[in-house]
């Protein structure tokens, strides 16, 4: 053996969960999983092969038989339990958490607390799982019906909230009776593989919840699986795209949740220092990796002139590793992405946009190889800049002008992407006019992240979202769940007979 492979060697393997078995995979094909601040390789995650996909497939179709006509109050045990163990990990996932994705502490805290709450939501499902009934919708005769479990589930995560989003989705299709295939993201899959073993901890039962690991082949296989029946899907415009027709063309239900360039409008009314600092933290924290970052702000009239407190709030955040006290940006996922966040700054400059704060190549003591990029600011950004018609996915604020609400509403619509969006400011009706008018999945009214609570589904629009349905909340009852109306006549012996009926009527 020579070096390199005794330190290959040496690094833990992340296990597939095939049939209630952690197993190590055969693959010849492994990738590294990296601690983003420090570059010390955590783990090894194999690209599960064709075979191992149908085995977690074929374990979930076994485990269904039985698992479907579990009673309602023994799934939402498992939950309640489940719950209960996440609560007392919380500490040990969200350092798991920090170490492989790079988000600070507690905002990894904040990850793992989201998902919290749809379970708590999934131990709760039996009051949303209910059919209809309608009495003697002909004589004797009633109509009613059930909400049944599909078969196997999949679900494809992204790497920015290993915790959270692999919550919204395997709590909620078990929970109301499918049994479940789960691909997180390669880059960060430990703290989703410790909530898996929690799972299983909390009485998940054996073919129930698999996993299997990997890449473009290991989604292309799902999307293709005959004996999968639905695909919830959470990442890129561009891979949910291709996973959302793929998957369709085979057959399945299919909900993609995907890219965005969420636009903050600050009408010049709004509270200045409470706006301000919700713009900085909602464009900055987790660098900029998420999906709802405000990470496009549109200055409204006398708004513009905020632009030099902006940037004196962004000075004031602390970069450093997410383990560090006190640190507000982390790095960033890979070298890969610093690189490309750094491109995209370049091509700002390039593009004539004026470079308010740079934060390319920050000194971050400690730690020196960490993909880290400082918070980003620029100003006077237009519609056909790469920056402005690119998700960055890093902590860059672009910053656009409108001389009024309309306008700033008009040019939000404009943009292909719909995910989410805010409004700062006092007026009610301006806030009104906002809600009617945007086009976009999550409005904020002064709530610079608006991500519903498990009360409501995750939405959005245009770009990004495809299918109907949400994850989590009650959405997510009606995709996990085939309706079937059932139209029943019992007779009673003393009653006349019907004689023969050629008509429609019942
Ligand atoms: P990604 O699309 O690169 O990866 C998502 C999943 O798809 C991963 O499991 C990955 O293994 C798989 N994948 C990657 N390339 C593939 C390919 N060519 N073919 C098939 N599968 C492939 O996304 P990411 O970089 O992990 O996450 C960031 C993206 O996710 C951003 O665009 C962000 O906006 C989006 N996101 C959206 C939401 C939402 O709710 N709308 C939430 C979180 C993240």
């Amino acid at each position: 053996m020579n070096d390199v492979n005794r330190a290959a060697a040496a690094v833990a393997t992340v296990k597939l969960l095939i049939d209630g078995e952690f197993v190590e995979s055969r693959s010849s094909h492994w990738r590294e999983v990296v601690n983003p601040a420090t570059q010390v390789v955590l783990a090894r995650v194999p690209m599960a092969t064709a075979e191992e996909v149908d085995a977690a497939v074929a374990a979930g179709k076994r485990a269904f038989a039985s698992w479907r006509k579990t009673p309602i109050g023994a799934r939402a045990r498992i939950f309640l339990k489940y719950q209960q163990l996440i609560r007392e990990h919380m500490g040990e996932l969200a350092a798991l958490l920090t170490a492989e994705q790079g988000k600070t502490l507690a905002d990894a805290e904040g990850d793992v607390f989201r998902g919290l709450e749809v379970v708590e939501h999934a131990a709760a499902i039996g009051n949303l799982q209910l059919g209809e009934l309608a009495n003697n919708v002909a004589g004797g005769v009633d109509t009613y019906t059930l909400l049944q479990p599909l078969g196997v589930c999949a679900g494809i995560t992204p790497f920015n909230f290993p915790a959270m989003i692999p919550l919204w989705m395997f709590p909620m299709a078990i929970a109301t009776g499918n049994t479940f295939v789960l691909k997180p993201s390669e880059q960060d899959p430990l703290v989703t593989m410790r909530l898996v073993e929690l799972a299983l901890q909390a009485g998940i039962p054996r073919g129930v919840l698999n996993v299997v690991h990997g890449g473009e082949d290991v989604v292309n296989a799902i999307c293709d699986h005959a004996d999968i029946k639905a695909v919830s899907f959470v990442g890129s415009t561009r891979v949910g795209t291709h996973v959302y027709q793929r998957a369709a063309l085979a057959g399945k239900r299919v909900q993609c949740m995907m890219g965005a360039k969420n636009h903050a409008v600050v009408l010049p009314d709004a509270n200045k220092e409470q706006t301000l600092n919700a713009l900085a933290g909602a464009a900055f924290g987790a660098a900029g990796q998420r999906c709802m970052a405000a990470s496009t702000a549109v200055l409204v009239g006398a708004a513009r002139e905020w632009i030099g407190d902006l940037v004196a709030k962004a000075k004031t955040l602390k970069v450093s590793g997410g383990t560090e006290p006190a640190t507000d940006v982390g790095p960033l996922i890979s070298c890969a992405a610093r690189e490309r966040v750094e491109s995209l700054i370049a091509a700002g400059v390039e593009q004539g946009a004026t470079l308010e704060l740079d934060g390319r190549r920050p000194v971050v003591p400690g730690y020196e190889q960490g993909n880290f990029v400082a918070p980003t600011i620029f100003s006077g950004v237009k519609p056909g800049m790469r920056i402005y018609d690119e998700e960055i996915f890093g902590p860059v604020l672009i910053l656009l002008a409108a001389e009024t609400l309309d306008e700033a509403i008009a040019l939000v619509n404009a943009n292909p992407n719909g995910n989410g969006t805010a409004l700062f400011t006092q007026s009610g009706a301006a806030a009104r006019r906002f809600q009617e008018d945007i086009d976009v999945g999550q409005v904020g009214i002064n709530v610079p992240i608006p991500v519903p609570v498990p009360l409501f589904s995750f939405s959005g629009s245009r770009a990004s979202k495809l299918g109907d349905l949400g994850p989590y909340g009650k959405q997510a009852v009606t995709f996990y769940t085939q309706t079937k109306t059932v139209t029943a006549r019992w007779f009673d012996d003393a009653a006349p007979s019907l004689g023969v009926n050629t008509t429609i009527s019942l």
